[in-house]
């Protein structure tokens, strides 16, 4: 019988070394060596498996990509050594000059960069599409164009997109789609299910879940992987052993984490929903989200991360930052601890202002990723600085 997910991810390990530890070492190694100068003919000529150099390989980020593997349901991956380095490969691995890749408008800020500043220099160019009415993603359609790339939910507008329907609107147009799925983990969401030919994540955020490494990973159907690994292998941007031993254990709590996220952060959600002072409050798994029924249904938990709003704008939301005793001020999400962002002065200050309110980023936007301390102690600190 199919172990269940948190079996999975805490029982996939590599194989035990002579020793029969339990809990998997660190292969802090560069390269290995080979029995004869045949096996290392061999192993270079892929007619055996096994590990030649830890650009390429090592035992460490082979358990890691493994276990994302069960977790997403796919069949293949690749480590990189951050979320970003994954979506650049993904884009950069398997893209050529004259290809055009579909978008939605609101993917993260760097994903932004790449297509809107380094892939036009190779001729690779791109449409944003409003994810709110896919039935206009026709209009963008081409005969180059050879890629879907989606984000749900968005970051920091929390949209959803409908994966069934992107899925079957891939098929039918022969893309490649490429869903970020950094936001919901595969506890919340596997794009997979959909149709999805690719999986990014950026394994720096819920999936480390405390803040301490970069990482990130690429998976899915194997004829694309092999393209990727190739064009990874030579162009170097691999997962450190140590990084990807860490990210590997961070799976094994992966489960009761994102459930107390999702708890802090819906109870939060609830709070600030009620709170007369702010405005626009917007988290999946709240009955006010616009797309409720839609999270329902692909989601099994809201996630960890909510925005709202202040009438005051920019000002009101700095001093609602100004004001918190306890919560961090800092750009990153899905940490143990409670954080607050300002995006539009800092993760998203890159973009001009008119894309800012294409992708929904108001100047008061506040984005708060719930950690894990008693929600009472969050929602006291929010409660305080809104006075
Ligand atoms: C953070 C993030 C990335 C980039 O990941 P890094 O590990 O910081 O390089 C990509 N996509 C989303 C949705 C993110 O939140």
């Amino acid at each position: 019988m199919k172990k269940r997910f948190e079996t999975r991810a805490i029982r996939e390990q590599a194989a035990r070394s002579e020793h029969r530890e339990h809990s998997v070492p660190v292969y802090l190694t560069s390269s290995f060596t080979f029995d004869s100068a045949e096996h290392g003919q061999a192993l270079f000529a892929g007619e055996t498996e096994g590990n030649v150099y830890s650009r390429y390989s090592n035992p460490n980020t082979d358990e890691f990509v493994r276990k994302i593997c069960l977790l997403e349901e796919v069949e293949d991956g690749l480590a990189t050594a951050s979320g970003m380095a994954a979506v650049y490969v993904s884009l950069a691995g398997l893209l050529n000059s004259g290809d055009h890749i579909i978008a939605a408008r609101a993917v993260f800020g760097s994903t932004h960069q790449i297509l809107t500043r380094i892939l036009p220099r190779w001729n690779i160019s791109h449409t944003y599409v409003d994810i709110s009415r896919p039935e206009s993603w026709e209009d963008a359609v081409r005969p180059q164009t050879r890629m879907l790339f989606l984000e749900s939910p968005s970051n920091p507008g929390l949209e959803l997109i409908d994966l069934e329907f992107a899925g079957t609107f891939a098929r039918r147009h022969n893309l490649i789609l490429n869903v970020d799925n950094c936001f919901a983990t595969p506890y919340l969401q596997r794009p997979a299910e959909y149709g999805a030919d690719l999986v990014i994540h950026s394994a720096t955020k819920f999936i480390d879940g405390q803040g301490r490494t970069l990482g990130g990973v690429v998976a899915g159907k194997p004829e694309l992987i092999e393209q990727l690994r190739f064009f990874a292998r030579h162009t170097g941007p691999a997962l450190s052993p140590f990084n990807a031993w860490v990210l590997s254990k961070s799976l094994e709590t992966l489960t009761v984490r994102m459930e107390r996220h999702c708890e802090n952060a819906l109870k939060l959600a609830t709070f600030l929903d009620q709170h007369p002072k702010v405005t626009g409050v917007r988290y999946p798994f709240l009955p006010s989200h616009p797309q409720y029924d839609l999270a329902r249904r692909q989601m099994t938990l809201g996630g960890g991360v909510l925005v709202f709003d202040f009438d005051g704008g920019f000002d009101a939301a700095r001093r609602f930052i100004d004001r918190l005793q306890m919560l961090s001020i800092s750009s990153n999400l899905g940490d143990t601890r409670t954080i607050v962002t300002h995006p539009a002065s800092t993760t998203h200050s890159k973009l001009t202002e008119e894309e800012r309110r294409a992708a929904g980023i108001t100047p008061g936007l506040v984005r708060i990723s719930a950690g894990l301390e008693h929600i009472d102690d969050i929602i006291a600190d929010v409660e305080q600085a809104l006075m």
